[in-house]
């Protein structure tokens, strides 16, 4: 007799994992991370084995999960696509457990020969091979029925499209699509840069785009390919051993993972099981665990199957790389480059192998369209030496006193403005030369070859130099009382004689250009060649420093992004008083009239324009009178030295009449804009 409380329990555990695979197969975005899933799938599996009465053939643990997707044409599978047992115990544990019903179930007291591989996290596909030729893809689905997904698959290009030398009838070759961890990285970041959604983990990465209807749009995310063995096989010679398989299907030009063994009895495979652990995090791609199969093909046709699984094959996990966790709060590090990059303080949680307190979560943006907010479940996920980042949200766990994050407007390390330039994903402090966070790369870049070439300041020295706290700003470079023979003979590494070299560069490197020196304060979007334009144009420090957005755009080449990052960084009190430190310790150059301060034909002279200009649109003229020094004003007042007036001109026309303000109609206006633009 099953009690109530395990019938009601038994059907609320299902309906939940029904609506998580949903999420999970269908729509290749899980809603809570694996872990999670295990515990509600194990403690179903528990309730069916503890009462046998409540197991019913649609529970999801008799078959195995996924669906096929509307839009693929369905495959029936000539041999079912089966799932595999899970261990979770611990690396001895767990391989005795498995080691132990093989024996059983055998009635053997000999060690047995297992083949291990590597769990690889990815998506399972059958390649159908007819007389060596891929005919056809095919997703798992649920086990007896798959997609076709042949279109793209062929997009993979590790996959063979012909097998080398085989000519067998049917060859089924069974494996797992995955995408590498780096192509996985480098794809989210360039979402990230482009403000569009990421993936989540690289399987649905993997998944998502195997199932994708379009197959440029699959074509665009790399994916990669390990068999780990074969569906139907008609007319090719099978081996005894499923590692023998692997080797033929090797040698056929089907790629093979090269981290595998044969190995005798369960030590050897928690010791396999150990190995791979160690270097799980320098793999290439995620892996959830290691499979451990019985060698020998009699063996395990002797073993057959239970369910939705083969007694002849278990998957020994590893901890997960993705747990819930809640978040406390956010904080905002500030990097070498002046980016601001909020960081999720998190409930400590065992992940990946590690116990997690911080993790990324990239920027504002992306905040926003995951959601989160401070007091939330998050999902993290902790894989391979990256950092450890926040991937999803249980919007459905968020508590009453949740709150959004704000950026904040002033760098928390230095005090400056933040701003974010527009088309930018990330935002930055201005603090540029005085915020420490960004002093050293700040120092390496003003002391480079092509800004003010101070030979022998590199990276060891200002480590150094900063870590020391010797130095604060660019200015204490020159500042004898700080740097000189005997604080830099302190140092590691430097010798007496270097010391002396680095002085004399120092000193040396006070004379510079003008272009070079604006070049040095490594402001945003300033490079070498704008900050020479800027030079050649203003001619005086003074001049970059005062100009408006206006005066800078019109120096060629600088649009409204540089213009914009030449106001931020003057605009920041404490690059001033830098600036002219360094003045005051001696860094000069020749400064010069400058190209804005030419006179030209209309220096001096404001202009309004109204009404509609035939011949020109308004900004063209607004232009072409700018470029010959005028200024063009939006109203009519007693400065203004002319008034433009077009067809229906109105107000402004009928005010600059009334203030005896000289008007020009749109003939006059040419003619006396190709008699400046002449001289
Ligand atoms: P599984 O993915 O854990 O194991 C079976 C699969 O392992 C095979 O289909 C095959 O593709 C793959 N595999 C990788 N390397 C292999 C190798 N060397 N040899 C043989 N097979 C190899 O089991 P499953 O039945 O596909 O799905 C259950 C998994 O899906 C669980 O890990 C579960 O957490 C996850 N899941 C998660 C959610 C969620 O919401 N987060 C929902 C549903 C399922």
């Amino acid at each position: 007799m099953v009690s109530q409380e395990a019938t009601r329990r038994a059907a609320q555990l299902r309906k939940q994992i029904a609506e998580y695979d949903y999420w999970y197969y269908v729509k290749d975005a899980p809603r809570v991370p694996d872990a999670e899933y295990d515990k509600l799938f194990r403690e179903l599996q528990a309730l069916e084995a503890q009462h046998p009465g409540l197991l019913s053939a649609d529970s999801p643990t008799q078959r195995v999960g996924g669906k096929v997707l509307d839009g693929f044409a369905p495959v029936r599978h000539a041999l079912p696509m089966l799932s595999i047992r899970t261990e979770t115990d611990t690396e001895s544990s767990g391989a005795t457990n498995f080691d132990t019903r093989v024996r059983n179930a055998l009635g053997s007291a000999d060690e047995i020969e297992y083949a291990c591989e590597l769990k690889f996290d990815g998506l399972a596909i059958n390649l159908r091979y007819e007389h060596g030729v891929l005919v056809q893809a095919a997703t798992r689905g649920d086990g007896e029925t798959g997609e076709d997904v042949t279109q793209n698959v062929r997009t993979i290009h590790c996959i063979p499209l012909h097998l080398k030398g085989c000519d067998a009838e049917v060859l089924e070759v069974r494996g797992e699509v995955y995408m590498s961890r780096k192509d996985f990285n480098r794809y989210n970041e360039k979402q990230r840069e482009l403000g569009l959604p990421t993936l989540v983990n690289p399987r649905n990465g993997a998944a998502g785009s195997i199932r994708q209807l379009d197959p440029t749009l699959a074509a665009k995310r790399p994916l990669s390919f390990f068999a780990y063995g074969l569906g139907e096989v008609r007319g090719w010679d099978l081996p005894a051993t499923h590692s023998a398989i692997l080797d033929g299907l090797q040698a056929l030009g089907v790629p093979v993972c090269t981290d595998r063994a044969v190995v005798q009895g369960a030590q050897a495979l928690a010791e396999f099981h150990r190995n791979i652990a160690a270097k799980r995090d320098a793999l290439p791609f995620d892996i959830d665990g290691v499979v451990y199969k019985v060698n020998s093909l009699a063996l395990q046709k002797k073993l057959g199957f239970v369910s939705r699984e083969p007694r002849w094959a278990v998957a020994h996990k590893y901890p997960a790389e993705e747990q819930l966790t809640v978040l406390r709060d956010i904080e905002v590090q500030v990097g070498r480059t002046g980016k601001l990059t909020p960081v999720a303080k998190l409930e400590p949680v065992f992940v990946g192998g590690t116990t997690v307190s911080n993790a990324t979560l990239h920027n504002e943006d992306e905040i926003r369209r995951k959601d989160v907010h401070i007091g939330d479940t998050v999902i993290v996920r902790r894989a391979g030496d990256v950092i450890p980042e926040v991937v999803g949200v249980l919007q459905e766990r968020r508590p009453a006193g949740a709150r959004p994050f704000v950026m904040p407007a002033l760098c928390p390390v230095c005090g400056s403005k933040v701003v974010r330039e527009e088309g930018e994903a990330a935002a930055r402090c201005t603090g540029g030369l005085f915020c420490p966070a960004q002093r050293k790369q700040a120092i390496l870049h003003f002391a480079g070859r092509r800004a003010m070439d101070i030979e022998g300041l590199g990276d060891k020295l200002v480590d150094q130099l900063v870590d020391g706290n010797v130095i604060r700003n660019l200015a204490d470079l020159y500042d004898r009382n700080i740097i000189n023979l005997q604080t830099l003979a302190g140092l590691e590494r430097m010798a007496e004689k270097s010391a002396q070299n680095i002085v004399d560069a120092l000193e040396e490197s006070k004379h510079t250009t003008l272009g070079r020196f604006i070049f040095a304060l490594g402001i945003r979007n300033v490079g070498e060649s704008t900050a020479k334009d800027l030079a050649r144009h203003f001619g005086k420090l003074d001049a970059i420093m005062q100009a408006g957005t206006e005066q800078l755009l019109a120096v060629p080449d600088v649009g409204p992004i540089v213009a914009q990052s030449i106001v931020d960084f003057f605009g920041e009190t404490h690059n001033i008083e830098v600036v002219q430190q360094l003045r005051e310790r001696g860094v000069h150059w020749e400064e010069h009239e400058g190209v804005s301060n030419q006179v030209l034909p209309l220096s001096g002279k404001t202009f309004v324009l109204t009404g509609t200009l035939a011949s020109m649109g308004r900004d063209e003229a607004k232009s072409r009178l700018e470029a010959l020094g005028a200024k063009v004003a939006g109203s009519v007042s007693k400065k203004t030295d002319c008034v433009v007036a077009g067809e229906e001109a109105g107000s402004k026309l009928i005010r600059a009449q009334e203030l005896n303000v000289p008007v020009w109609n749109e003939a006059e206006l040419i003619q006396q804009l190709k008699e400046c633009e002449k001289s």
